[in-house]
C-alpha cells in the first residue's frame, strides 16, 4: 500500500510481500525495519523532532530516535538503535509525564467525554473538504498529538503545565457558539506557566516562548501551510494560550485507531519480548528505502 516500486523482476511479483507482523516490543528496531512497531514507535516520539507514522524506519525516524536519546537519556553518542534500555526510557518518559484525560474531556455534559461519532464524511457547509472543516467527532484525542504535548513539558522544563481545552464536541461547540471542528480530536489547547523560581511575565510573551521551543524541538509549524505536519495557531488567534493541532495530517494517518480516550489507551504500554544480542548482526541489514 504505501510502497509500489518493485526492485525485481516480474516474476518476483508473484510472491506476496511479507506482512510485518511486528508488535512493539517484539524485536530491537532500527533502520529499514517496518512495521506496526514502527507506527507506534514513532507516535511515541512524536515531540522529539518528528516524522510521519507511517511505519518505515528511514532517517527522519532515525533522527527522532537519536533526538530522544541525545535529549531525554544523556546519551554522548546516540545510537540510532532502538534496543531494551531505549524502550525503557521511553515508558519512563511516558510515566514522567502523565496526561490527564479527565482535562481533556469535552464538558458539555451530553457526549460520552469524547462526541459520539457522528458526522462521519460530512463537511462544513461551503467549506473545502479539508480537515479543518470536517465535522466528524473522532473517537478520542489524537495518540501522536498527546505523546508530542509531552514532549513539550519536557522540553519546557520544569514548571506549571496545565491543559485549557481538549475535546470540544458538536453540542460544546453549538453551546458556545464556535464553527471551528479541530477539538474534535485533532486538538489541544495548552499553557506553560513561568518556570518555577521565575518571574511573572507576560502571558503572550510565554505563549510565543513555547511556541517557539516546539517548532524547534518538534518540527511544528505555525498556521497550517504544510501538509503532515504538527501545527500551532499564530498568536494573533491563540494570545494566551497554546493550541497544537494534527489536522495538516492526511486521512491515512487519523484513522479511528490512532485516538485514544484514556491513559492506558494512550501509553499502550507493552512488555519487552526480546534481548539484545551481544555481538553480531544487532541492525537489520535491509537497506534503507527512503
Ligand atoms: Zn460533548
Ligand atoms: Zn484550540
Amino acid at each position: 500500500m504505501r510502497r509500489t516500486a518493485h526492485p525485481h523482476g516480474p516474476e518476483d511479483r508473484q510472491v506476496p510481500r511479507r506482512k510485518a507482523e511486528f508488535e512493539y516490543g517484539d524485536r530491537e528496531i532500527a533502520r529499514g525495519c517496518e512495521g506496526a512497531d514502527v507506527v507506534e514507535l514513532q507516535v511515541r516520539l512524536a515531540g522529539f523532532r518528528g516524522t510521519l507514522p507511517d511505519g518505515d524506519f528511514g532517517p527522519g525516524t532515525e533522527r527522532q530516535v537519536m533526538t530522544f536519546q541525545r535529549d531525554y537519556m544523556k546519551l554522548r553518542s546516540p545510537t540510532g538503535i532502538v534496543g531494551r534500555s531505549t524502550m525503557l526510557a521511553i515508558d519512563r518518559f511516558a510515566e514522567a509525564y502523565p496526561i490527564d484525560f479527565a482535562k481533556i474531556r469535552c464538558s458539555c455534559g451530553r457526549c460520552n467525554g469524547f462526541g459520539t461519532g457522528q458526522f462521519k464524511d460530512r463537511y462544513l457547509a461551503g467549506k473545502p473538504r479539508t480537515e479543518a472543516f470536517y465535522r466528524y467527532e473522532y473517537p478520542g484525542v489524537h495518540r501522536l498529538l498527546l505523546w508530542a504535548v509531552r514532549a513539550a513539558r519536557f522540553y519546557m522544563g520544569p514548571g506549571g503545565f496545565s491543559i485549557t481545552s481538549g475535546y470540544r464536541c458538536s453540542f460544546d461547540n453549538a453551546d458556545h457558539g464556535r464553527s471551528t471542528t479541530n477539538h474534535h480530536g485533532k486538538a489541544i489547547d495548552v499553557v506553560f506557566a513561568p518556570r518555577a523560581g521565575g518571574k511573572p511575565r507576560n502571558a503572550g510573551a510565554d505563549c510565543d516562548a513555547a511556541r517557539g521551543r516546539i517548532v524547534e524541538t518538534a518540527d511544528a509549524q505555525i498556521g497550517w501551510g504544510a501538509r503532515n505536519r504538527k501545527a500551532l495557531e499564530p498568536s494573533d488567534i491563540a494570545p494566551t494560550w497554546v493550541h497544537y493541532d494534527v489536522r495538516c495530517y492526511e486521512s491515512k494517518y487519523l484513522g479511528d485507531e490512532m485516538f485514544c480516550t484514556t491513559l492506558e489507551q494512550l501509553d499502550n504500554r507493552r512488555a519487552i519480548r526480546f534481548s539484545t544480542p551481544k555481538t553480531g548482526s544487532r541492525v537489520k541489514k535491509t537497506p534503507a528505502r527512503r
